[in-house]
């Protein structure tokens, strides 16, 4: 299997993950031409996509898929029918490729991956992650959720993978200067994952089976990289599992291409 983080953060979200010769992408908040240039560092065009699945409607994570939509007719759309609908209210333009529905919590398959979509809280109808493996190797994708709940946990278990939310330091978000109510949303239950909510997330689904992880959709003014590595690098430590890769993702460039 294959994945790169190629944008991270409120500014637009798109994950790439393959197998073999089938290409998805886990959220489309990147322009066609953006996204065709990233996919050009890691020898990747459009083409090699065959899917895009969304795990909400908030702007950051579907604003290309009008374009992207245009660009590979033969591209499918998979979402819950909360998240279509309110994709096409958001992106404020038609999309000319039929959505594929499917029901939060269930699993499907493009062609060599199985997805299985579960629910996360945060504040849209009905959003969602994601866990895709193709038979043997598991990746676990989860950004935009405001607390971990029974089922985040058992599904992030025994991924080889994890792209893993640390949205923000508590200290630095609460001394932001943001209005107040913005604070609470997002320290809320429907809200995003702070660095040290991420830690203890990792400590409890940590198995000998993991190799890599992925800080992701790190807040601009409300986190930084260090911050966010050294949450995670102390609860890997601290369970003798100091070898895992800790991988930056970026709000302008993308992340490591990791092969496995
Ligand atoms: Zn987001
Ligand atoms: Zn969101």
């Amino acid at each position: 299997m294959e994945i790169c983080v190629l944008n991270s953060g409120s500014n637009g979200n798109a994950i790439f993950i393959a197998s073999g010769s089938t290409g998805i992408l886990i959220d489309a908040g990147l322009s066609a031409r953006v996204l065709r240039a990233r996919l050009g560092r890691i020898g990747r065009e459009l083409r090699d996509l065959s899917a895009i699945l969304v795990t909400h409607e908030h702007v950051d994570h579907c604003r290309g898929l009008p374009g992207l939509a245009k660009a590979c007719p033969a591209i499918q759309l998979y979402a819950n029918e909360s998240t279509a609908a309110g994709v096409e209210f958001n992106v404020k333009a038609p999309l000319p490729v039929p959505w594929s529905i499917f029901e939060t919590g269930s699993g499907f398959t493009v062609g060599s991956l199985h997805v299985q979509s579960f629910a996360v809280p945060h504040d849209t109808g009905d959003p969602v992650a994601y866990v895709v493996d193709d038979g043997s190797r598991r990746i676990g994708v989860a950004t935009d959720l405001g607390t971990v709940t029974p089922v985040v946990e058992r599904h992030l278990r025994d991924c080889d993978v994890l792209v893993l939310e640390t949205n923000h330091d508590v200290d630095m978000l609460r001394q932001s200067g943001r209005p107040w109510s913005l604070i609470q949303r997002i320290l809320g239950r429907q809200g995003h994952l702070s660095n040290e909510q991420a830690a203890e997330l990792v400590g409890t689904v940590l198995s000998g089976r993991l190799r890599a992880i992925f800080p992701a959709h790190l807040s601009e003014d409300c986190n930084t990289p260090e911050c966010a590595l050294f949450a995670l690098r102390a609860i890997l430590q601290k369970k003798g599992c100091a070898g895992i890769a800790l991988l930056p993702t970026h709000r302008d460039g993308i992340s490591e291409h990791l092969v496995f």
